[in-house]
């Protein structure tokens, strides 16, 4: 799944870089929690991946009938 590299500190609006790193033979998964550190505040931001993506362009599919 897609893990930007950077994110927008809340706190101060600086950059944070992403300080983990996927293993090559295990991908970041849904539920995985992957850190930030801000190089303006120096705050480190846990974030824990989830399969809803806002940056995702691609329109809302309402889920529909059974699996
Ligand atoms: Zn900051």
């Amino acid at each position: 799944m897609h893990v930007p590299e950077t994110i927008i500190c809340v706190d101060c609006g600086g950059v944070c870089h992403l300080l983990s790193y996927p293993r090559p033979d295990e991908p970041w998964e849904s539920g995985d929690i992957i850190a930030y550190r801000c190089s303006d505040c120096l705050d480190r931001w846990d974030i824990v991946m989830t399969d809803d993506d806002p940056d995702d362009d691609r329109p809302w599919q309402p889920e529909t009938g059974p699996a």
